[in-house]
């Protein structure tokens, strides 16, 4: 590996920008064009150290700080997400693949975190009850955990860590990222800024790594708390790792989002929108829709609209304004979907448009897929029972929506579920009975805004709490409740039984 001419990326500590300790380092690819255009260090145990040597240090001062004070360093470091934003979408397009618009979209959700946690001085007031015993008072507080960390994802280097560190950070926590080393550039963007918005030196740092840096942060005795986005199988080991280790930890996993689509349904606005939740940045998102479950008579026009549409989808590089859809994101990535394609067609499913063989001229070494409709799958096949995370869909067809709901209830993953329908019948049983986390009627990526909390069920999540909003607050506090008296001199002494405040 060439590691002179290609630039390489320091971490973050202290508040500067540090070369690593580690020797380790990988490859940041351009998955538009398969060239690999700077090195990300693998950092080790001793830089997972030096991260959380300055996150102590700077925690007293950060906790003491009162939280509107920590809540204006967040408006300034809002405001300059704002300004920087479209540069900011163009880094994450060039590392990630997805569209420059759609990579712009995903930073304006992260930064409606920010302004969520801007609110953190009411989100932390606590419960007051005055004379719970004779004269006797009781109130709650939240207090930070202390040094927390986050682990991310390829899929949105700039909204998930925002999903976490903004409010982390207002409820007087310090904080060390762990992005994905896939495309980390953008963690590099958000520590400069924050810095810019004048928080304090060691507050937020960004370790680059992989296995090695995250076992050193679920070994670490000085972090408190732990919170992951990723695949099931590695979201399951971070929970039970971090928990026998002592922290709190919240690990948010893989997902097999359903649409179901009632023959009540308009087709046209439904085709459109599953044409978006499908194939938009080529299917990398946790709350894409992969499969389409097809109720009765509206399969067969639903079928061909998608088909009809899915052949027009524009595919190529994120940075030309009229791509719909960009790469995936490794090679790897790429030939594991060809593959999982390849065995619906051997599993007996219909394959209706081809994706294995998408032309974007100039970009033949790009890792790109083209859209994919299978119809006729069942549940039994390899293309409905994993997550493909790849411009997939599969249509399964079933008779009633009681069959529909219970095909949602078996499957593993349990992070979103949308119904299309007319019927306000159909969609109160809907989000009664479905057991996933996010539901979505006739909206069919229901990421809840930031002041709601995100996360879904089994296994799409471990352990008890969400996501940002009062979940997240939650996660990041711990809460402490007071009981005061103040006896004037000569009242009578508590006796030794258990005080029952009478
Ligand atoms: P991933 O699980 O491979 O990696 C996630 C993080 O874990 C990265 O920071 C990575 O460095 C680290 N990691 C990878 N292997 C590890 C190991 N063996 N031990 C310890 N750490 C390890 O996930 P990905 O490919 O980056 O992202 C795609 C996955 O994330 C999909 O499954 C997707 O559904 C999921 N995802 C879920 C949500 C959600 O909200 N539930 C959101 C976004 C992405």
């Amino acid at each position: 590996m060439d590691l002179t001419t290609l630039e390489r990326l320091p971490l973050w500590i202290g508040g500067r920008a540090v070369a690593a300790h580690t020797t380790r380092y990988g490859e940041i690819t351009n998955p538009a064009t398969g060239e690999v255009i700077r090195h990300v260090p693998l950092a080790d145990a001793v830089d997972v150290d030096s991260a959380v040597d300055a996150a102590k240090a700077a925690l007293p001062a950060w906790r003491a700080a009162p939280a509107l004070r920590r809540a204006r360093i967040l408006m300034r470091f809002r405001d300059l997400m704002q300004t920087h934003k479209s540069d900011m979408a163009r880094l994450v397009s060039q590392e990630h693949g997805k569209t420059a618009a759609d990579a712009e979209g995903s930073i304006t959700r992260g930064i409606e975190v920010i302004e969520f946690a801007t609110g953190i001085p009411h989100l932390l007031k606590g419960d007051f009850s005055d004379n719970v015993g004779t004269e006797v008072d009781s109130f709650s507080l939240r207090q930070p955990m202390g040094v927390c960390a986050g682990i991310t994802p390829f899929n949105f280097p700039a909204m998930v860590p925002m999903w976490m560190f903004p409010v982390a950070l207002a409820c007087g926590n310090t904080f060390i990222l762990k992005p994905s080393e896939r495309d980390p550039s953008m963690s590099m963007r958000m520590a400069e800024l924050l810095d810019e918005a004048g928080l304090p030196d060691g507050v937020f740092n960004v370790v680059h790594g992989d296995k090695e840096a995250v076992d050193a942060i679920l070994l670490h005795p000085d972090i408190k708390a732990v919170s992951f986005v990723g695949s099931t199988p590695i979201a399951k080991y971070i929970y039970e790792t971090g928990a026998r280790h002592g922290k709190r930890v919240q690990a948010l996993g893989g997902a097999k989002n359903h649409a179901v689509v009632m023959p009540d349904a308009d087709l046209a606005f439904t085709a459109e929108a599953l044409i978006g939740a499908g194939y938009g940045s080529a299917g990398e998102r946790c709350m894409a829709v992969s499969v389409v479950v097809a109720v009765g008579d509206a399969a067969e026009p639903l079928c061909a609209r998608l088909a009809e549409r899915a052949r027009r989808v524009a595919v190529g590089p994120g940075d030309r304004p009229e791509s719909e859809m960009g790469p995936v994101i490794t090679c790897a990535a790429r030939d594991r979907i060809m593959g999982l394609i390849d065995r619906g067609v051997a599993e007996g499913a219909t394959l209706v448009v081809d994706g294995r063989k998408p032309v974007v001229p100039g970009h033949e070494q790009g890792f790109f897929v083209g859209p994919t409709l299978f119809d006729h799958a069942t549940a039994q096949m390899a293309i409905y029972r994993e997550e493909i995370f790849g411009p997939v869909l599969a249509i399964v067809r079933v008779d009633s929506l009681e069959a529909a709901i219970a095909l949602i209830n078996a499957n593993p993953y349990a992070n979103g579920a949308a119904l299309f329908t007319r019927s306000g019948f159909a969609s109160r049983r809907f989000q009664q009975d479905v057991e996933v986390g996010m539901i979505g009627i006739n909206v069919p990526i229901p990421v809840p805004m930031a002041f709601y909390s995100f996360g879904g069920w089994r296994n799409s999540l471990f352990g008890d709490l969400h996501v940002h909003g009062m979940d997240g607050v939650r996660f990041y506090t711990r809460g402490k409740a007071v009981t005061t008296r103040w006896p004037d001199d000569g009242s009578a002494a508590p006796g030794f039984h258990l005080p029952t405040l009478g």
